[in-house]
């Protein structure tokens, strides 16, 4: 049987995906196929985004209904709150709920074009935390307890009462969150949304192992309990590094930026992207990270390299439907 300690096949390490609604019909279908080849490659759920102004309402749904319908693999709708009341929140969640989504990222969002964090934007709720605690709150207003009968036992005295389980992600920022007074302020909030109730992280893309391992050290040692993914974005271009840096605030990585810069052709690029991220993810998986969550733009092709790269996809798991018996040697444990 394969083991963590063989490099084809590590078996512990459970992976995820993020893409984004579709903007075109065109590209809906295109997307639709993309899909089906990741969720062939066994990912413990796929997320997807949403507009922070509730821009992408409709299409992130779409796009989750169809992970859900098409696939077994869990569909995992981020939400955003900036400028909703909390009546326009609980509308939102009820609908992702009634949809069948059980799997969130709550965020607050970025300020609307124009604005800044000093500006008034937020509405009713202030932070991802607050979001957390409407998400738990719908859902138990939604299905206020499952019974399950105990056997052998008289229904009156052995009835399991249980939620429905909800997953709740929120974000993590290994490098601090642009607007974050310190790093002690990041982790504060960290732990805030673990109070709220989430229970799960997903980081901000970041360059360096040594930055997410020192995090969830300083994370673990604050009391924060539940798993924290990396988030790995693997860079095949210069501009497509620019434009990440630009979003995120997060610093030049010198190195990886003159690699991508002196090297002529995009199929070179790519390579480039996809051996930096490899090697971070390797890097992760050796000092411990609970999984990996890869921003797949949408593709298939660069993700599912990296993965197979860092040695994460089972075999028969390379992105190809129908996996083979010999993958089930690599069934995934839950976070
Ligand atoms: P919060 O945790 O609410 O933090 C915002 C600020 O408030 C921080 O400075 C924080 O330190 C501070 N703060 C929070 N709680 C407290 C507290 N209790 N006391 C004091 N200060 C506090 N944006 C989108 O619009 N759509 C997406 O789909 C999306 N996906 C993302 C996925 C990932 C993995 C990540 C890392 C980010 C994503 N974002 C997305 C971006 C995110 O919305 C922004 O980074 C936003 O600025 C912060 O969101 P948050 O959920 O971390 O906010």
């Amino acid at each position: 049987t394969s083991t963590a300690a063989d490099p084809a096949c590590r078996p512990n390490i459970p992976f995820s995906f993020e893409l984004y609604p579709p903007k075109t019909d065109a590209a809906a279908t295109a997307l639709h196929s993309t899909i089906d080849t990741l969720a062939a490659a066994g990912p413990r759920f796929i997320s997807v985004t949403y507009g922070a102004s509730g821009s992408s309402r409709t299409s992130s749904l779409d796009v989750l209904r169809y992970i859900r319908g098409a696939t077994t693999v869990d569909p995992m709708a981020h939400l955003t709150c900036v400028g909703s009341s909390h009546a326009e929140a609980s509308s939102l969640i009820r609908e992702f709920l009634d949809a069948g989504v059980r799997s969130f990222l709550a965020l607050r969002g970025d300020p609307p074009e124009g604005l800044t964090e000093n500006d008034t934007f937020l509405g009713d709720l202030h932070s991802a935390g607050e979001l957390v605690q409407l998400i738990h709150r719908v859902q138990a207003e939604r299905v206020p307890y499952q019974e399950t009968p105990i056997p052998g036992l008289p229904r009156a005295r052995a009835v399991k009462t249980e939620r429905e389980h909800v997953r709740i992600a929120v974000a993590a920022f290994p490098n601090g969150h642009p607007r974050s007074r310190s790093t002690a302020q990041d982790i504060d909030t960290l732990l805030a949304k673990q109070a709220a109730g989430a229970n799960l992280a997903i980081t901000q893309l970041f360059f360096h192992a040594d930055h997410y391992l020192s995090f969830i050290q300083r994370a673990r040692e604050a009391g924060v309990e539940f798993p924290i993914l990396p988030g790995i974005m693997p860079v095949t271009s210069p501009a497509r590094l620019r434009r990440i840096l630009e979003l995120s605030g997060e610093e030049l990585p010198a190195e990886l930026s003159i690699q991508l810069e002196v090297e002529p052709t995009a199929e070179g690029q790519r390579e480039i992207g996809i051996s930096h991220a490899a090697a971070l993810a390797e890097k992760l998986i050796a000092g411990g990270a609970p999984g990996l969550h890869l921003y797949a733009f949408n593709q298939h092709e660069t993700v599912l390299a990296v993965l197979d790269r860092a040695g994460a996809l089972a075999p028969g798991r390379t992105g190809r439907p129908a996996p083979s018996a010999a993958s089930d040697l690599c069934l995934h444990q839950p976070l």
